[in-house]
């Protein structure tokens, strides 16, 4: 409604203009308010329970719990893979990741691929380009180590992090840190141990990566960006590379709790509060939207090392709720109705979404999975989501329709334990059970068959593209 209103009132002053009268006093760009900014901040492997917000009973994180509580917090909010790349592909770009080559059987990216996110996929960045934004990109990014796949060739004017997992690239001779883990309740990984890079837009600047102020000097660079574009709408994306395995927090928070990981929530926390009080600082905040999540589950090998899904099952690499339905907070006093938001949203959703806020038509030249949430979020109506496509590997093991899941593949991951196949798929009903405990697959066999249409469905419309996970650098 909004965006029709603008588009006359830009046509009528064209027209005036075209009409010889006198120069406009009023601004030909709508007004700011008009076009919010936008902060994602992605963690990484942060469990859907890790939060005080989300029933942690221990982990502190007072700042996003204040977020969540002026803002909305979303308990059905879904990523659209289990895993880093395929994730941040979608989120980027509002496709599910088989469509842009993101999804395969390596599963991530390497040191040693030689692939990466296709440049002529739009992401969020490029979408609100044409709207005038300037776009950051801060943390791990993880969609190809390429100069040519970095985000500096995707939408964004700068980028500061670490192009991969900050567990790849180990030191050869180095200690096995899973073994290490788990021979040390709070085991502390030497960083010199993994020889991961920190980038500069396309420069490296430093190997291996200082991770002990990784956190810290993300939410500055962040903070930079935030402060130097004031005047213009902005789009940051500040994907830190906490939680994910090895653990490292800064010298301010080391040791102020029972483990590690609780120690680098907490930074994880401070840097949220550090982006919103330079907002409010800066009087930002009520024309910006912070969105905050997770790229997939808590990495339950690690036992106490890694974090809680909560009451969902499974996590990291899995097809359960644990691996993919995140703790998501919504946050932002001149756009968000407070509250808790009961109904589905996901990560391919964000780029619909924030187009439809910023006045821009999202590309119509390719399928998009997402759906327009800014309904939602200004308290206007329900979400459109009613689906949701479980991806393992390039292949769909599990899919929910309204309130049912039916899974016809599961696998507990990194344990070595193959996948089991269900026939009848197990059918879980969510609304009654998050937690997936009781299959009531023989009470709904006709559900069972409306899911499985949609799940044909889905399959006919992806087209096949080059894997790019697949390719490799020469050795
Ligand atoms: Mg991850």
């Amino acid at each position: 409604m909004g965006r029709h209103i603008r588009g006359l009132a830009i046509g009528g002053l064209a027209l005036g203009l075209l009409g010889g009268s006198a120069a406009p006093e009023a601004p030909v760009e709508a007004p700011v308010a008009e076009k919010p900014n936008f902060v994602v901040i992605f963690a990484d492997d942060m469990g859907y329970g890790d939060l005080g917000a989300f029933g942690h009973p221990l982990f502190k994180t007072p700042n996003l719990d204040e977020l969540a509580a002026e803002g909305q917090r979303w308990t059905q909010f879904y990523v659209a893979a289990n895993v880093c790349t395929p994730s941040r592909a979608a989120l980027l770009t509002g496709r599910y990741p088989i469509r842009s080559g993101m999804m395969g059987p390596r599963r991530v990216l390497f040191p040693d691929s030689g692939g990466g996110l296709p440049a002529d996929e739009i992401t969020i960045a490029e979408a609100l380009a044409g709207a005038g934004y300037v776009s950051g990109a801060f943390g791990k990014w993880h969609l190809g180590h390429l100069p040519r796949y970095l985000p500096t060739h995707q939408g964004f004017s700068t980028y500061w992090g670490i192009p991969y997992s900050n567990d790849m690239d180990k030191v050869a001779g180095s200690p096995d840190y899973r073994a290490e883990a788990a021979a040390d309740a709070r085991w502390q990984a030497n960083p010199a141990h993994f020889n991961v890079p920190i980038i500069h837009d396309e420069t490296e600047i430093e190997r291996p990566a200082d991770q002990f102020t990784i956190t810290r000097r993300y939410t500055e660079k962040a903070i930079e960006f935030i402060r130097a574009h004031e005047d213009q709408p902005f789009f940051v994306y500040l994907a830190h590379s906490m939680m994910h395995i090895p653990l490292f927090a800064s010298k301010d928070f080391d040791g102020r709790n029972a483990s590690l990981y609780a120690d680098a929530i907490e930074e994880v926390d401070w840097s949220v509060g550090q982006i919103v009080a330079t907002l409010k600082e800066l009087g930002l905040e009520k024309r910006t939207l912070v969105v905050f999540t997770s790229d997939n589950g808590p990495w339950l090998v690690f036992d106490t090392h890694g974090g809680s899904a909560g009451l969902l099952r499974g996590g990291k690499g899995e097809t359960w709720e644990g691996g993919q339905r995140e703790p998501t907070v919504v946050w932002g006093p001149g756009i968000v109705s407070p509250g808790v938001v009961r109904g589905m949203g996901s990560t391919l959703d964000l780029l619909p979404t924030f187009c439809a806020l910023a006045g821009v038509e999202p590309p119509s030249d390719r399928i998009l999975d997402g759906h327009d949430l800014s309904a939602v979020i200004r308290g206007e109506g329900e979400s459109p989501r009613q689906e949701m496509m479980y991806y393992h590997s390039g292949e769909i093991r599990a899919a929910r329709v309204g309130p049912f899941k039916a899974h016809w593949v599961t696998q507990t991951e990194y344990r070595g334990t193959p996948p089991v196949r269900h026939d009848p798929p197990l059918l879980f009903n969510l609304e009654e059970d998050p937690s997936e405990k009781f299959d009531v697959a023989a009470r709904h066999p006709e559900v069972i068959e409306r899911i499985a249409e949609r799940v044909a469905a889905h399959r006919k419309s992806v087209k096949p593209v080059p894997d790019q996970l697949a390719i490799r650098l020469e050795p």
